[in-house]
């Protein structure tokens, strides 16, 4: 069979087409601000303008980039726009994309130590960079009995926390037999929507997550979940995990990690941190504050694919105590059996996560560590924080907005003052003139515009110019009447 009939990309058309797409992303890099940030397609425009049948011979590769940029970038959402405010931040990087390339390019399974050593050990290794750069407690670095693992996503890290909970409070009975309807999870009012699935795929059931009771920040009251415990403990149930948050969704609040920490503590229940989307912020000796009382934790979560220039997926998941992590969900078929694992002496991550199989994730987040440095981290962590601290301030100072509630970092929460209907007509125009992209969430039964500060080119002149955009459009509105 000659080269031409093996149907393969030679290496040289690779190394050609591989510039190419480089240039293609490097190019959409630079224009992605003159794009519309929201996509405007209707629904079914994308697949209107794919085949109905797949190719029966392969095409040219000019042809899938042609309609990369004809069919495909009108339906994107352009997260990469430094005028992209919305949900949270995902910002990428020239080193995370190139990292990932080449974790594609090596296509490794590092699903044991023995299946590439230097999957498993670069991310141990990376992983306790990060713990000592988010200055966290040494009983999350792999050198005692914890260690931290790259999971997919902060979903994933919250069932496997959860997991290893119910198998500690149940002497890891309910592997074998399941769960009785006794174990209860404890989380705020205001935690992410993955509590709640993880509490459905682990087997406790809906009705047993107990959302607890926020203060005026929207932080747990530590008080509210000491008396749930107790109530629980009272009807015969069998406590057994509380998820607190760090940065939460909806408005960044910062759960008390002292004051629920010596809950868990004196009660005997797993203490998940949820700090997926605002963690980051403790790489900076100034905000790290928002981690104290996690020496009292049993296991972490940070997102580096939110707010720490590395692509999606990239979350770094940390066990004070890996050995229950390992117990809950290790599996050993013949298969997998091999001299390194029974030897003791190596990290098989398979054992840490619900899939076998795993991409080498850390090469992304060791190219974003190595080239920004902990220095050019903090710099971009400091200055998004800075300009939603600016963008609050306009806010206080607008005689037409109100702050919902003080932003503790780089996510602002702020309503219209003439109301609901108007904060709502607001963002629907805001969003289809796709001059940039906010979204909502509602706090004390208000409608509440969230301005999210995090992308990886956003500037001082996108904030001020979105704050423009935002009062030049309400004036309008308010022209129009009640809304
Ligand atoms: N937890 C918090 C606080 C979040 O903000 C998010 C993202 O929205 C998640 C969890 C879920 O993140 P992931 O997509 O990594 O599962």
């Amino acid at each position: 069979m000659n080269e031409q009939s093996s149907f393969h990309m030679t290496p040289e058309e690779f190394r050609r087409r591989g510039r190419e797409v480089v240039d293609w992303i490097a190019d959409y890099w630079q224009r992605v601000e003159s794009l519309p940030v929201l996509s405007q397609v209707r629904p079914g425009k994308v697949r209107a303008g794919l085949p109905s049948q797949p190719p029966a011979q392969g095409e040219p590769f000019e042809a899938i980039l042609h309609d990369v940029e004809t069919v495909i970038l009108p339906g994107v959402t352009h997260w990469q726009s430094p005028n992209f405010f919305a949900f949270f931040p995902a910002n990428a990087s020239g080193p995370a994309v190139l990292g990932e390339l080449l974790s594609a390019g090596l296509g490794v399974q590092g699903m044991l130590w023995a299946t590439s050593p230097a999957c498993t050990e670069l991310e141990t290794h990376v992983l306790d960079w990060l713990a000592d750069m988010l200055g966290l407690p040494a009983r999350f670095k792999s050198c005692g009995n914890g260690g931290g693992v790259i999971q997919d996503t902060a979903s994933s890290a919250s069932l496997c926390a959860l997991l290893a909970a119910r198998e500690r409070a149940t002497g890891y009975a309910s592997n074998e037999r399941g769960c009785d309807g006794r174990l209860v999870a404890y989380t705020s009012t205001q935690a992410h929507s993955s509590i709640e699935k993880a509490v459905k795929i682990a087997g406790l059931g809906r009705a047993n997550l107990r959302l607890v009771e926020v203060d005026e920040t929207f932080a747990m009251r530590p008080d509210a979940l000491a008396r749930r415990i107790e109530e629980d403990r009272a009807a015969g149930l069998l406590p057994c995990f509380v998820c607190a948050t760090v940065g939460t969704t909806s408005s960044n609040a910062i759960d008390p990690l002292p004051e629920i920490g010596r809950v868990c503590r004196e009660k005997g229940l797993w203490l998940h941190v949820d700090a997926a989307m605002s963690g980051t912020a403790a790489i900076c000796p100034e905000f790290r504050q928002i981690l104290n009382g996690v020496e009292l934790a049993d296991s972490f979560c940070v997102n580096p694919h939110k707010w720490m220039f590395t692509n999606f997926d990239c979350d770094c998941f940390y066990v004070a105590d890996r050995a229950a992590l390992i117990r809950t969900l290790s599996i050993l078929p013949d298969y997998l059996k091999n001299k390194a694992t029974e030897s003791g002496a190596v990290i098989d991550y398979r054992d840490w996560h619900i899939q076998l199989g795993r991409r080498f994730r850390s090469l992304k987040l060791w190219f974003v560590i190595r080239s920004y440095g902990v220095a050019g981290l903090q710099h971009h962590v400091r200055r998004h924080v800075a300009l939603a601290q600016d963008f609050a301030r306009w806010v206080e100072e607008s005689s037409s907005f109100v702050l919902s509630v003080r932003p503790p970092l780089n996510l602002v929460c702020f309503r219209h003052v003439r109301g609901d209907g108007l904060s709502s007509s607001l963002l629907e125009r805001l969003n289809a003139s796709g001059s940039l992209y906010l979204t909502h969430t509602t706090l004390n039964d208000r409608f509440t515009l969230r301005l999210c500060v995090g992308q990886t080119n956003t500037e001082e002149r996108h904030v001020k110019r979105a704050w423009e955009t935002i009062c030049e459009t309400a004036k309008e509105l308010e022209k129009g009447g009640p809304v």
